[in-house]
């Protein structure tokens, strides 16, 4: 099929763009295209408009401080995953990049474009609400900051406004004494993930688990995260402690059987996951706090 016919218009500034997309309600942005071009192949998205935000040079930056990273809405995810000062200052960002798709899709499709698609299948979703990220959207009206905890209504639905543009996205950097992983498991490399599973740990001065959440794909219909510090009220990571946090994470979740996996799959694949990952970030915030962390 063929996309339905839609004008088109590649602006060089931000303001042309807003100013475009103020006028014509019914327009889309289009970034790297990896998700809205297949959209309007199939005529699931019939736009009257496309406003190509690729000329915006003002929207192409990575920058990173002791603070977190921020990102425009024109950095790729290639860019991103392969950023070093990105990595340094929130490794999960990169961790995560590298199982988003095949490199040629990571090549032209773009993060903030990944977290404003809104697919709770898709992983930078998951890590921006499990890392407390924001996004600035902008609008002929201004310019507004939105926490992730605000950001996903549904599925497949942010909460951005008619004739509004990401222009950024921030996470916060990482704590020394927190440690990251990120797994996930999916038919085929490249694979949408049938379920996907990320960590942060936080440990204390003598090593013992001090806090741990984890995020979740695939499995909840908006990018989730839950609180498993419970588990590890002893501080260990003890069979019984990582089995008692598989278990909230499975009873937090609520997965869909479709054609690739059954729910109840779905659901064993979290537990796995959230032992297995629960244990690298744990070993990583080691490694962190005795400054030898990849
Ligand atoms: C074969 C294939 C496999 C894939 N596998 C994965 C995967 O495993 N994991 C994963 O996470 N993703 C996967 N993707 C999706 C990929 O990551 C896309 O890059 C991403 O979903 C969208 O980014 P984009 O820049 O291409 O956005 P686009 O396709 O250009 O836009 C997507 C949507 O977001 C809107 N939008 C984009 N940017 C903005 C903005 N700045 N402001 C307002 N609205 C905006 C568009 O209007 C559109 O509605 C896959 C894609 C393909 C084709």
């Amino acid at each position: 099929m063929k996309p339905a016919p839609f004008s088109y218009l590649r602006p060089t500034t931000l303001a042309e763009a807003l100013a475009a997309y103020a006028d014509n309600a019914d327009a889309k942005v289009l970034a790297g295209g990896q998700s809205l071009v297949p959209l309007l192949s199939m005529r699931l998205a019939a736009p009257d408009m496309l406003i190509d935000i690729n000329r915006i040079a003002e929207l192409d930056f990575v920058r990173a401080d002791e603070n977190g990273v921020t990102f425009g809405a024109l950095a790729r995810h290639a860019v991103l995953e392969k950023d070093e000062t990105a990595r340094r200052a929130q490794p999960l960002l990169s961790k995560a990049l590298r199982l988003v798709a095949h490199p040629t899709i990571r090549n032209q499709g773009t993060t903030l474009g990944s977290i404003v698609h809104a697919d709770a299948a898709a992983e930078m979703p998951m890590v921006l609400v499990l890392l407390g990220g924001t996004v600035t959207a902008e609008s002929a009206r201004g310019s507004r900051t939105i926490s992730a905890g605000d950001l996903y209504v549904g599925p497949l639905e942010s909460s951005l406004e008619s004739g509004e543009i990401a222009t950024q996205a921030w996470v916060p950097a990482l704590a020394a004494d927190t440690g990251t992983a990120i797994d996930e498991v999916s038919r085929r490399h490249g694979d949408y993930a049938l379920c996907g599973v990320a960590a942060l740990v936080g440990v204390g001065q003598d090593g013992a688990v001090r806090s741990a959440r984890a995020g979740y794909l695939s499995v909840t219909e908006t990018p989730a995260t839950v609180d498993l510090s419970e588990a590890f009220g002893d501080g260990t990571l003890s069979p019984a402690n990582l089995a008692a946090a598989a278990d909230i994470a499975m009873a937090a979740i609520d997965p869909e059987t479709d054609i690739h996996a059954t729910a109840d799959y779905r659901r064993h694949l979290a537990g796995v996951l959230t032992r297995r990952v629960i244990a690298a970030a744990h070993g990583d915030a080691l490694a962190r706090t005795k400054g030898v962390a990849a």
